[in-house]
C-alpha cells in the first residue's frame, strides 16, 4: 500500500483500532511513518465492529473490506488484546517509556459510560445502552455478562442508540413495552428515519395520539400541527420490519425529565421517576424546564442511552466533558488544537500526544465522521512529525520486540492481525458450513483456543 512511499523513521503509536485509529493510520503510513496499533479487544473495528446492529451484515461487511486492506498494510503492526490505562497491564507512561515513539494518537472511543446523576442508577436492572450494545453484538466480556431485562423497558433518550437497543428488545428479546423517555418534546426526537423503520411496526398509535395530545399544549402546537407531527412519527408503521412481527409495543414519553428509579422489596426497578417539563426557547433550539410535578412511568427495566464520555482511566489529562486539548487556537491551522492534548497543570501541549474520533469529542456522528475526524487529526500528527528529529536510530522491529517481551512479562497475550485474519478465515467456514450470514467467537477463550491449534 506505501510501498513507494519514502519511510520518514518515526513511529507512532496509535492506541485503538476503531475508525479513527483505523483511517488515521493509513494516513500516518502514507506519510511514510511505522504504525504500532494497540486494540484493547481482539478483533479490530470498534463501535464499526460491537456497535453497529448486528443484522446490518452488508454494512459491515462494507467497513470490514475496507479496515483488511487498511490493516493488511506491513508498516501498520497490530497488536489486539492490549488494553493501555492506569488499570490495564500497561499504563501509557509505561508505553511511551517502552515504545519511545515519536508520537502517540489516542483513538480508543469513548468507553466511559454517562448516566445522569439520580438515585439508584446502580440497581440491577438499569444498564447503560453502550454496555448492551456490546452484549448484543458479542464482544467479550459483555457477551458473557447476564442483563436482567424485565417487560417493561425505560429508555432515557431518543436518539439511534435508542431505536437499536429498542431494535433489540422489540425483534430479540420481544418484551412487551419499550418506552422511550425524553425530556424535550416529540419534534426535538434524535432519531433518524432510516433507523426507526427497524421498529415502527411496532410503534403504539393509541399511545402516540394520546400522548401527543397530553404534551400539545406545552410545546405550543395546535391541532394541524399536532396531525403533522403525528404523521412524520407514524410514517412507516405499515412497512413490515425486515425482523418480521413482534408483540412490543414502542411508546414515548415526551417533556420528562428522570429525576430518581424507584424499586420494589427485592430491589429492582418498579418505575422511572419524571419530572415534568416544557420547551424553552434558547437560541434557535428550545431546552427543557422543569415544571415541579412529577409522573412516575412504571418500568422494570431502565437503560441509559444519554450517549458516552471518554474513559478517565486511560491516562490523558481530563477537560470540560472530556480529555484536555489546547485551548489556544492555532492561527495557521484553525482546528489543529483540538487535536493537541494538553496539560492543565503545566498550561502546555503535551509534546506529541493527540487525540481523534470519538475520544476528541464523544459520541459525535457515524463511522463516516469518525474517519473524517481521525484523518483531520493524523494531518496535525504528520504535520508536527515534520518539525521533530527521530527518537533513536532503533528501528521499528526492535521497538516492537521489546514492547512484545513487556507485554509477556505482565502475562498479556497479544494478537497480531495474521492471527485476527486466521480468526476470520475460521468464522467464515463456520458460517459456510452452519448456513448462517455471519459468525463469530463470542468470548476470548474461543479465539485463543482456536489460534493455539
Ligand atoms: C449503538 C451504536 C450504533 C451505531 N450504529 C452506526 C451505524 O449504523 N452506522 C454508522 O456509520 N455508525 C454507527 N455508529 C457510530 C460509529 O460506530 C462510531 O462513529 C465510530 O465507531 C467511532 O469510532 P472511534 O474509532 O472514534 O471509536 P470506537 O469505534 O469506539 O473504537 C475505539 C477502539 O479503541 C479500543 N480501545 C478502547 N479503549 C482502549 C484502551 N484503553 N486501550 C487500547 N484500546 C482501547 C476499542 O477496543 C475500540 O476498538 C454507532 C454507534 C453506536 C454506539
Amino acid at each position: 500500500m506505501s510501498d513507494t512511499v519514502t519511510r520518514s523513521g518515526h513511529l507512532v503509536v496509535v492506541i485503538g483500532a476503531g475508525p479513527a485509529g483505523i483511517y488515521g493510520s493509513r494516513k500516518l503510513t502514507e506519510a511514510g511513518h511505522e504504525v504500532v496499533l494497540l486494540n484493547r479487544d481482539i478483533k479490530p473495528g470498534g463501535l464499526a465492529e460491537y456497535g453497529i446492529y448486528f443484522n446490518k451484515y452488508r454494512m459491515k461487511e462494507g467497513i470490514r473490506a475496507q479496515f483488511r486492506k487498511i490493516l493488511a498494510d506491513p508498516h501498520i503492526h497490530y497488536l489486539g488484546h492490549v488494553h493501555i490505562g492506569q488499570a490495564a497491564e500497561l499504563s501509557l507512561e509505561e508505553l511511551r517509556a517502552i515504545v519511545q515513539p515519536s508520537a502517540i494518537v489516542v483513538a480508543a472511543g469513548a468507553q466511559g459510560t454517562k448516566f445522569l446523576g439520580i438515585p439508584n442508577e446502580q440497581l440491577p436492572g438499569v444498564y447503560h445502552a453502550k454496555d448492551l450494545v456490546y452484549h448484543y453484538n458479542e464482544l467479550p466480556p459483555f457477551s458473557q455478562q447476564h442483563f436482567r431485562i424485565g417487560q417493561r423497558v425505560a429508555i432515557i433518550g431518543i436518539g439511534n442508540v435508542m431505536v437499536d437497543i429498542a431494535h433489540w428488545l422489540v425483534h430479540e428479546k420481544k418484551v412487551a413495552e419499550v418506552i422511550a423517555v425524553a425530556r424535550r418534546g416529540p419534534c426535538q426526537r434524535a432519531y433518524t428515519d432510516q433507523e426507526i423503520k427497524s421498529i415502527a411496526a411496532n410503534i403504539d398509535t393509541d399511545d402516540l395520539h394520546a400522548e401527543l395530545e397530553r404534551v400539545r399544549l406545552r410545546i405550543g402546537a395546535d391541532g394541524e400541527n399536532m396531525e403533522v407531527i403525528c404523521q412524520a412519527m407514524t410514517k412507516y408503521i405499515h412497512e413490515a420490519s425486515k425482523d418480521g412481527a413482534s408483540p412490543t409495543k414502542v411508546k414515548f414519553r415526551f417533556l420528562s425529565s428522570p429525576v430518581e428509579i424507584l424499586h420494589d422489596a427485592d430491589g429492582h426497578p418498579r418505575a422511572l421517576r419524571v419530572e415534568d417539563t416544557e420547551l424553552v426557547p434558547k437560541g434557535d433550539d428550545f431546552s427543557a424546564h422543569g415544571l415541579g410535578t412529577f409522573t412516575d412511568i412504571e418500568a422494570d427495566t431502565i437503560v441509559f442511552a444519554v450517549g458516552d464520555s471518554v474513559d478517565f482511566s486511560l491516562g490523558l489529562p481530563c477537560g470540560k466533558g472530556g480529555f484536555a486539548t489546547n485551548p489556544n487556537p492555532d492561527a495557521d491551522h484553525p482546528g489543529a488544537e483540538s487535536y493537541q492534548v494538553f496539560d492543565p497543570e503545566s498550561g502546555q501541549v503535551m509534546p506529541g500526544t493527540f487525540v481523534i474520533g470519538w475520544s476528541r469529542q464523544a459520541s459525535d456522528g457515524l463511522v463516516g465522521k469518525a474517519r473524517q475526524d481521525g484523518e483531520r487529526g493524523v494531518a496535525v500528527v504528520n504535520r508536527y512529525l515534520e518539525t521533530v528529529a527521530k527518537d533513536s536510530e532503533e528501528t521499528a522491529e526492535t521497538k516492537l520486540a521489546r514492547l512484545s517481551e513487556a507485554l509477556q512479562t505482565r502475562g498479556v497475550r497479544a494478537v497480531t492481525y495474521a492471527d485476527v485474519q486466521q480468526l476470520e478465515a475460521i468464522e467464515k467456514q463456520i458460517a459456510e458450513q452452519r448456513r448462517i450470514e455471519y459468525f463469530r467467537f463470542a468470548t476470548n477463550e474461543e479465539m485463543f483456543a482456536r489460534l493455539s491449534v
